[in-house]
C-alpha cells in the first residue's frame, strides 16, 4: 500500500516570514511549498467563478470556506510528485481545522505545526515594505488590520488546539531570514526530515 503524504503545516502571523521560510526548507530538505494563500490567488487569477468571492474574503482579512480552500489543496497534493508538504498558511481558523480533520486527517501522516512567532510591530513593517511592489490586494494597512484580527482572533486558538497535543514547534522568527533558517534546519535535522 501506498505511504501516506507527510504533512507540516507551517503557521504565525501576516509578515512572520512562512513563504520565505518554506522555500528554503524546499531548497535544503526537498518538501513541496503549498501556500494555501498562494493557491487561492491562483484560483482567482485562472477567471474562476469562484474568484470574485475569493478576493473578497482576501482584500477583507476573512477565511475563505474551507470547501474551497481544502478542494485546491487536495487538487495540488495530488498532483505533486513529491508527497512531502508544507502546507503555508492552513488551517487558519475553526472551520479549517473541523474540515480538514473531517476530510484529510485519516489520509495524511501529520507531523507538526511550525509557528514562526514575531511581533505584530516586526510583521508590520516586513508587509508594508512587501506591499511597494507584491501587487497584493491586501498588503496595505487597511487589510493588515484585519488580518492580524483575524490571525489573533481565529487562527491562534487552532495553534493552541496543537500546542495541547504537543504537536507545535515553535521558532522566534524576528531576525533576518537566514538567521531564522539557521533554527529551522536544526529542528528539521533534529526532527529526522533530512
Ligand atoms: N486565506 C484563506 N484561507 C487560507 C489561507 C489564506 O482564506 O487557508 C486568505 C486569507 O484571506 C488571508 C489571505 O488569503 O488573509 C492571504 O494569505 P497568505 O497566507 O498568502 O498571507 P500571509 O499570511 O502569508 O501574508
Ligand atoms: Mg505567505
Amino acid at each position: 500500500m501506498e505511504n501516506k503524504p507527510l504533512i507540516i503545516f507551517v503557521l504565525g502571523g501576516p509578515g512572520a516570514g512562512k513563504g520565505t521560510q518554506c522555500e528554503k526548507i524546499v531548497e535544503k530538505f526537498g518538501f513541496k511549498h503549498l501556500s494555501a494563500g498562494e493557491l487561492l490567488r491562483e484560483e482567482r487569477r485562472s477567471g474562476s467563478p469562484k474568484g470574485d468571492l475569493i478576493e473578497t474574503y482576501i482584500k477583507d482579512g476573512n477565511i475563505v470556506p474551507v470547501e474551497i480552500t481544502l478542494g485546491l489543496l487536495d487538487t495540488a497534493m495530488q498532483k505533486s510528485e513529491i508527497k512531502q508538504f508544507l502546507i503555508d498558511g492552513f488551517p487558519r481558523n475553526e472551520d479549517n481545522y473541523t474540515g480538514w480533520n473531517k476530510i484529510m486527517a485519516n489520509k495524511v501522516n501529520f507531523k507538526f505545526v511550525l509557528f514562526f512567532e514575531c511581533s505584530e510591530k516586526t510583521c508590520v513593517e516586513r508587509i508594508l515594505e512587501r506591499g511597494k511592489s507584491s501587487g497584493r490586494s491586501d498588503d496595505n494597512r487597511e487589510s493588515l488590520v484585519k488580518r492580524f484580527q483575524t490571525y489573533t482572533n481565529s487562527t491562534t486558538p487552532i495553534i493552541d488546539h496543537y500546542r495541547k497535543d504537543n504537536l507545535v514547534r515553535t521558532i522566534d522568527a524576528e531576525a533576518s531570514p537566514d538567521q531564522v533558517f539557521e533554527k529551522v534546519k536544526e529542528l528539521f535535522q533534529k526532527e529526522c526530515l533530512s
